[in-house]
């Protein structure tokens, strides 16, 4: 009988966006970083089946698995930490919780029992959490929300359970020190009070990870350990860093891998090993790489634009870190290049622009600009998804000659459909059928040999993640061909059309992927390294720009 996983439960109080995801993603890289097996979850506390139905501008970006699930932005973050590969089923919200337990009582799986919230709802989380753990040392859970909110608290009723029933679980609680402006000193109040909430949910913390701007001092320490009833050596700070990625080195040098691991009765081995390597590059880079980012949502501010693209963004970090340069990423916005196109010179000063990945019809010409100047001025172009799509109208009106050619995402009667919707994508429209049904997750594509993907990837076929209903129009493959677009990747069956590439071009590649969904910390993906070097290349002997055309 192989022994059952223990459990690493975060939860959090006080306020929201406390970093809860990084937080749990450090404890499962200092853990792993011991030679254990670490099974990451994320909870949802909300209603949607997954996050693919949710706007990214208020939830964050829709995190894409390889098994095709639409999670929640913080399995990224688990993926890039651990540089493991999640399934869907690492997300459980509510809605699959209640979803299957309802399936069930229609099926009679409940032998002629009435079917309560408690105890079948908190069941089925325990089930679910047994499945995805199984070979696992530790499964590491993130409660999303904040303790206090009704919505949670059926989760932390089957911890509660689980650790009545002798489940070795630590309970890690992640609360927000303010300091008062007038005041100028670490409050530990809310703390105390959320710490109260969750002990009222029957679970009492092992552990208090204390997020401020700075690391908590003894008096403060001592005051929340007499008030929360925790050990004074397990309440950990959690300060303002400049990269997230330094957290889990943060955390092992105050001693919480030890304690952790003595808390299981299990031995600790020194050091972090390559993760403090990686922490060390990225504070001591040799140059710098600026990257501009060609957008739509800008009326909602840079924080939340952030989040909304944040694989990219942390993909193209991975990749500047291993070319030892340090990344920086401004956003352009779209519509002002349609407004106003004298200002697409502002380009010539990016050593590399992306075109992202996205929907509708906001800013589209504004991108197609700006791709038709990279293309033109030669600067490099990397375009994901959108980004391709983009690429292939802008190459079809521009350089083929097919005048009105566009996507029929914006245009249902262009007379140049160079991109379309698939047949069975077609019916899901217009069946109102949109949750979970894009093309989604990992497919192999055929590089072919000679290219520069090929080349950057170093294998034939390179697998990476979908989310898309659109694709390149075949009826057009030929004539983009002929004009010098080289479809440099396509699917297995070869109907799909999944890189291009321009060859006499610095760097002008685009992937109807998103590479960013694989990018690890520790492992950047090839498509960013090459496109990075790229901008390198130009950084260090610009392409003579001409001021407009
Ligand atoms: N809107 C496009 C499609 O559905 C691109 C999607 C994306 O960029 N993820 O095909």
């Amino acid at each position: 009988m192989p022994t059952p996983p223990k459990y690493v439960v975060v939860t959090g109080g006080v306020i929201s966006g406390l970093g809860k995801g990084v937080v749990t993603a450090s404890l499962g890289t200092i853990l792993q970083a011991q030679g254990y097996q670490v099974s990451m979850v994320k909870i949802d506390p909300y209603i949607n089946i997954d996050a693919g139905t949710m706007r990214p501008t208020e939830h964050g970006e829709v995190f894409v698995t390889a098994d095709g699930g639409e999670t929640d932005q913080d399995i990224g973050t688990y993926e890039r930490f651990l540089g493991k590969d999640f399934s869907k089923k690492n997300n459980i919200t509510t809605g699959q919780v209640y979803q299957t337990v309802i399936r069930r009582e229609r099926n009679l799986d409940y032998d002629g029992k009435c079917v309560q919230v408690i105890p079948h709802i908190p069941m089925e989380v325990e089930r679910r959490l047994k499945e995805i753990g199984g070979g696992a040392d530790f499964v590491i859970v993130e409660v999303g929300g904040t303790i206090g909110d009704y919505e949670n608290i059926l989760f932390l009723e089957a911890f509660r359970n689980m650790h009545l029933r002798g489940e070795r679980i630590a309970f890690v609680h992640v609360v927000y020190l303010p300091v008062p402006k007038n005041l100028g000193e670490m409050k530990t109040k809310p703390a105390q009070h959320s710490v109260r909430m969750l002990n009222e949910a029957g679970i009492q913390p092992t552990f208090i990870i204390a997020r401020s701007e700075d690391f908590i001092d003894d008096v403060r320490k001592e005051k929340i350990s007499t008030f929360c009833n925790v050990k004074p050596d397990h309440i950990i700070a959690d300060p303002d860093t400049d990269t997230v990625y330094e957290m889990p080195l943060i955390f092992h040098r105050q001693g919480l891998t030890k304690n952790l691991l003595d808390f299981f009765g299990l031995p600790t081995k020194d050091g972090l090993g390559a993760w403090e390597q990686f922490v060390q590059k990225i504070k001591s880079p040799h140059h710098e790489v600026k990257i501009g980012i060609v957008g739509k949502y800008f009326d909602i501010g840079s924080f939340t634009l952030e989040d909304s693209y944040l694989s990219v963004i942390e993909a193209v970090k991975h990749a500047a870190w291993h070319h030892q340069a340090k990344p920086r990423i401004q956003w352009l916005n779209a519509k002002e290049f349609e407004k106003n196109p004298v200002s697409l010179s502002s380009l010539a000063q990016y050593d590399g622009i992306i075109v992202p990945g996205g929907f509708g019809a906001t800013g589209v010409e504004g991108k197609i600009a700006a791709i038709t100047y990279c293309r033109e001025q030669r600067i490099p172009y990397f375009g994901l998804c959108y980004g391709m799509q983009m690429a292939v109208v802008e190459f079809a009106r521009n350089v083929c000659g097919l005048k009105g050619a566009h996507t029929t995402e914006i245009d249902k009667h262009a007379p140049h459909p160079v991109i379309d919707i698939l047949a069975e994508q077609r019916k899901n429209i217009e069946e109102s059928n949109y949750g979970a049904t894009m093309r989604l997750g990992e497919y192999p594509a055929t590089l072919k040999a000679g290219t520069l993907v090929h080349r950057l990837y170093g294998t034939q076929v390179a697998k990476e993640r979908h989310r898309h209903r659109y694709e390149v129009n075949p009826a057009y493959i030929d004539r983009l061909e002929k004009a010098g677009l080289n479809f440099s990747g396509v699917s297995a069956d070869r109907k799909l059309m999944e890189y291009i590439e321009l060859p006499d071009h610095p760097f002008f590649v685009a992937t109807q992927a998103h590479p960013e969904f694989t990018s690890k910390a520790l492992k950047p993906n090839p498509l960013y390294l090459g496109f990075i070097r790229a901008c390198l290349e130009r950084r260090a002997a610009p392409v003579a720009i001409p001021s407009h055309r």
